[in-house]
C-alpha cells in the first residue's frame, strides 16, 4: 500500500475522554474513529489489526473442533422471556420495537440464542457433545463507557457455547477452551494471569478470567508467587486467620461520640487502631434487612457476601430501613441489640474489646464481646482479600495487582437448557438436558489490551502477528528522484514476495514520514536515502533503537526471513 494512498486520518485535538494509553495511540495513531459515546468507528488500518487478532483467535478455537457459526445481533424478545433474563438484563439491555410492535433487543450475549439452536437439533446423546462458536458484535448499555474500545457500547466478542452430557464431559470441553485461549493469548504476545472468578449465586460451577496485567485494569487481582494462585478479589479466598490470643475481657462502656461516624474519627477520638474499631453494615438482602460486621480497616466483599446468602439482589439499606434497625442515624451501628440476622466476618472470631457502634445517634461502645454482648448468627468470609493476605493453598502472602479483562471460561451448567426445555435421550432412552459451558473473548478489547503492553513515548508497537504492515519502505527524496525509484522497486519487491509492505512515497520530510512510521507501530523500517545510489539501504526495528545500514538485496532477504519466522 502506497501511503499517499492510505486513508490515515491522524487527529490533532484529542478528545478530554481520552485518558489511557490505548485510547490515545488508537486515536492518534488513526485506528479508530469515535463516531458517538461507546462507539467506535475502526479505520483501515485499525480494522487490519482488528482482523489479524480475529484470525489468530478464530485458528486457536477451529483448532479445539468448535465450529464457527453467526448469529444476528437483531433479536427478539422470546428467548429472553423464555430464559427469564428480559428483565434481569435492565438498563444495560438495548431494547427496541419492530413496526408491528414486537419487543425486539440488540443482543448483549447470545446463551439464549445457542440453546434454542441445539435444542432444536439434538436428539441424542450421539449428537454430543458439541462447541458452536461466533466472533460477533454485542451490545451492551454500559453505564460508563470508556477508555475506548476497552469498555465500549458496542464491542466485538468471539463467544462460544459447549453442550455436553454430564459434568466430566464439561470438564473435557472447558479444558479445550482453556487451552485455546492460551494458545490464541500466547501468539498474540500477551502477558496474561488467569484467575479464579466468581461464578455467581445462580449456579455455575467455576469459571477463570485471562487478564492482562496493567495498572488500568478495572478488576483486582490477588496472587500468589510461591504456588500460583490467582483470583479476582471478587471470589479471592485466603488462609482463615488464627484466632487471637485471648486477653481479660473489659467491662462494656459507652461513649458519647457526637457527630463522629467514621472509622478514622472514631479511632482519632478514642486512641484505639482502626483495626479495634468494627462496623456494622446494614444491606437489603432481597428486601430483608441483614447485618454485615468486619474490622473498620477492611471492605466488605458484597458479591461473595451475596452469594453466601443467595439472594438474588443485595443493596446497602437506605437511611430509613437503618434508622429502623439500629434506632439511630446512619453512622452508629453495632451488634449489642441488633435484631437482624448479623454476619461476622472470620477475622472477628476471637476478637475482644472492641469498639462498635451503640445503635443510638451519637455514642459508640468500647470493651464489646461476643456471647456476653451480642452473638452472631454465623461467620462468613466477607471481607475483600488485600495484598499480604495468606494464599489459601500455601499461606505465603500474596499480592494484589490490576488487570483487564480479556476473556472468561465459564462453567454454566443447566441453567439455560433447563429453562428453554433443551433435552436429549440419553443411551438407555431416557431423557436428559445438556450441561453448558460458556466462552467469551472480548475481540476489541484484546487490540487494546495489545497496545496497553506494547508502545513507547513515539507510538504503538504491534507484535508483528497482528501489526497492520509488516514493513515500511521510507523514501527520501523527492518525487521522481533515485530515491524514490529504488524505494518503488524495493517495495514491489516485497509486496511480489508476500511481505504486507507499505510504501511512504509521500512528498514530506523525513522527520514526519519516520514519526508515522513509529506511530502506527510497524515492525521493520527500511529507509532509503542518499546512499541508496550506492546500494545502501537502513533498517530498524521498531522494537529496538538500532540502526544498521546495510546492502538492498541483503535488507530484501532479512525482512522476507523475518516475516516468515514464527
Ligand atoms: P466486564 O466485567 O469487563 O464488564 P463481563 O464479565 O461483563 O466484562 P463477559 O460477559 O464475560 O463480560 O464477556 C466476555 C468478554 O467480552 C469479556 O471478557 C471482555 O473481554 C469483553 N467485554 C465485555 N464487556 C465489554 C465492553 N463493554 N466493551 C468491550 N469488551 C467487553
Ligand atoms: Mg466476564
Amino acid at each position: 500500500m502506497k501511503m499517499s494512498n492510505l486513508f490515515m486520518p491522524t487527529i490533532r485535538e484529542l478528545p478530554s475522554d481520552a485518558e489511557v494509553t490505548s485510547h490515545i495511540l488508537m486515536l492518534r495513531a488513526a485506528m479508530i474513529r469515535q463516531v458517538t459515546s461507546g462507539s467506535y468507528c475502526y479505520l483501515p488500518l485499525g480494522y487490519r489489526v482488528l482482523r489479524k487478532v480475529e484470525q489468530v483467535i478464530r485458528e486457536e478455537m477451529d483448532k479445539s473442533g468448535a465450529l464457527e457459526l453467526h448469529m444476528p445481533a437483531l433479536l427478539s424478545s422470546d428467548l429472553f422471556r423464555e430464559s427469564g433474563r428480559w428483565d434481569v438484563f435492565g438498563a444495560s439491555m438495548f431494547k427496541l420495537k419492530d413496526r408491528n410492535d414486537r419487543d425486539m433487543c440488540l443482543g448483549p450475549t447470545h446463551e439464549e440464542l445457542f440453546t434454542d439452536l441445539v435444542r432444536s437439533w439434538i436428539h441424542s446423546y450421539k449428537n454430543l457433545p458439541i462447541t458452536l462458536y461466533q466472533i460477533q458484535t454485542k451490545f451492551r448499555d454500559e453505564p460508563r463507557p470508556r477508555y475506548g474500545v476497552i469498555r465500549s457500547k458496542e464491542f466485538i466478542m468471539k463467544d462460544a457455547y459447549s453442550f455436553d452430557v454430564d459434568e466430566e464431559g464439561l470438564d473435557i470441553s472447558y479444558n479445550k477452551m482453556y487451552k485455546a485461549y492460551c494458545a490464541a493469548f500466547d501468539r498474540l504476545g500477551l502477558k496474561y494471569m488467569i484467575v479464579d472468578a466468581d461464578s455467581g449465586a445462580m449456579g455455575g460451577s467455576g469459571s477463570q478470567e485471562y487478564m492482562v496485567l496493567s495498572p488500568i485494569g478495572e478488576d483486582d487481582i490477588v496472587y500468589c508467587d510461591k504456588c500460583r494462585y490467582a483470583a479476582n478479589v471478587e471470589k479471592a479466598t485466603f488462609k482463615t486467620p488464627v484466632v487471637p490470643e485471648q486477653v481479660e475481657e473489659q467491662t462494656m462502656e459507652k461513649i458519647y461520640t457526637p457527630g463522629f461516624h467514621t472509622i478514622a474519627q472514631i479511632s482519632e477520638f478514642l486512641k484505639v487502631e482502626a483495626n479495634q474499631v468494627v462496623k456494622t453494615l446494614i444491606y437489603l438482602a432481597d428486601g430483608k434487612p441483614v447485618a454485615a460486621m468486619l474490622r473498620g480497616d477492611r471492605d466488605l466483599n458484597e458479591l461473595k457476601f451475596q452469594n453466601f446468602l443467595g439472594c438474588a439482589d443485595l443493596i446497602m439499606a437506605d437511611p430509613y430501613t437503618v434508622r429502623d434497625v439500629t434506632h439511630s442515624e446512619v453512622g452508629y451501628a453495632g451488634p449489642v441489640g441488633l435484631e437482624v440476622p448479623i454476619y461476622a466476618d472470620t477475622e472477628l472470631r476471637g476478637m475482644q474489646n472492641m469498639v462498635v457502634g451503640a445503635n443510638e445517634t451519637d455514642y459508640h461502645l468500647r470493651g464489646v464481646n461476643l456471647v456476653r454482648d451480642y452473638n452472631v448468627t454465623e461467620f462468613v468470609e466477607i471481607r475483600k482479600a488485600i495484598s499480604g493476605d495468606a494464599c489459601p493453598v500455601c499461606g505465603e502472602p500474596m499480592q494484589l495487582t490490576k488487570g483487564v479483562e480479556v476473556g472468561h471460561i465459564f462453567k454454566l451448567g443447566r441453567k439455560y437448557t433447563e429453562a428453554l426445555n433443551c433435552t436429549y435421550t440419553t443411551a438407555d432412552g431416557k431423557e436428559d438436558t445438556p450441561i453448558m459451558g460458556c466462552y467469551g473473548i472480548g475481540v476489541t478489547r484484546v487490540v487494546a489490551a495489545i497496545i496497553e503492553q506494547s508502545y513507547d513515548d513515539d507510538g504503538i508497537i504491534w507484535p508483528k502477528i497482528v501489526a497492520p504492515y509488516h514493513a515500511v519502505i521510507v523514501g527520501l527524496g523527492k518525487p521522481e528522484s533515485e530515491e524514490m525509484r529504488i524505494s518503488e522497486d524495493i517495495y514491489t519487491r516485497l509486496v511480489d514476495a508476500g511481505v504486507e509492505a507499505l510504501y511512504d512515497d509521500r512528498n514530506e520530510r523525513a522527520g514526519v514520514k519516520f514519526k508515522d512510521a513509529d506511530l502506527i507501530g510497524i515492525p521493520v523500517r527500511l529507509t532509503v536515502g542518499r546512499k541508496a545510489k550506492d546500494g545502501i539501504v537502513e533498517l530498524k526495528y521498531r522494537n529496538s533503537k538500532d540502526v544498521r545500514e546495510l546492502p538492498i538485496e541483503e535488507a530484501i532477504k532479512e525482512i522476507k526471513a523475518y516475516v516468515k519466522q514464527d
